[in-house]
């Protein structure tokens, strides 16, 4: 149907915010080592790496979703594509990960969140501490 279409072109009215460098890794304009990807995420190893493995998920239609405050029933989808996604990313030892993982996502200035496209960080390869700065 065209409906996907009109969802996809709904959701570009709606997102008016200025796009980031993940617009432009999605598009390819700028590379990245990507390690998994489907029709609606995209899973990418993170430039600057917070720990050995350390690799970043994001939605390849933003839909509004700057930040997962932005967040309404409608993206209820591919919220859960991108947790799905995390786990079997953080469940795939070829990437370096062990037993385990911690999973993230920033929001806001006051939460760290540096880029205003949602995504979500999965980082391993070590045992991670107690701490979350
Ligand atoms: P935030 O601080 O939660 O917004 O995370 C943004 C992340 O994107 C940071 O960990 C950056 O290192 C990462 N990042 C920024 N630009 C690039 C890039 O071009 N490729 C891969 N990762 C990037």
């Amino acid at each position: 149907t065209n409906r996907r279409w009109d969802d996809i072109w709904l959701a570009g009215l709606r997102d008016t915010a200025p796009s980031t460098i993940f617009d432009e890794i999605i598009s390819g304009d700028i590379p990245a080592d990507v390690v998994r990807e489907d029709e609606h995420v995209l899973a990418f190893r993170d430039i600057n790496p917070m720990a050995p493995v350390h690799v970043l998920i994001i939605p390849k239609d933003r839909a509004g979703l700057t930040s997962l405050r932005k967040a309404t029933a409608e993206h209820t989808n591919i919220l859960g594509r991108m947790l799905l996604a995390a786990g079997e990313i953080a469940n795939d030892e070829t990437l370096g990960f062990g037993d385990g993982a911690r999973i993230v996502i920033n929001d806001g200035p006051d939460g760290g969140q540096e880029v205003n496209h949602l995504h979500v960080h999965v980082l391993g390869g070590r045992k991670m501490g107690r701490t979350f700065g």
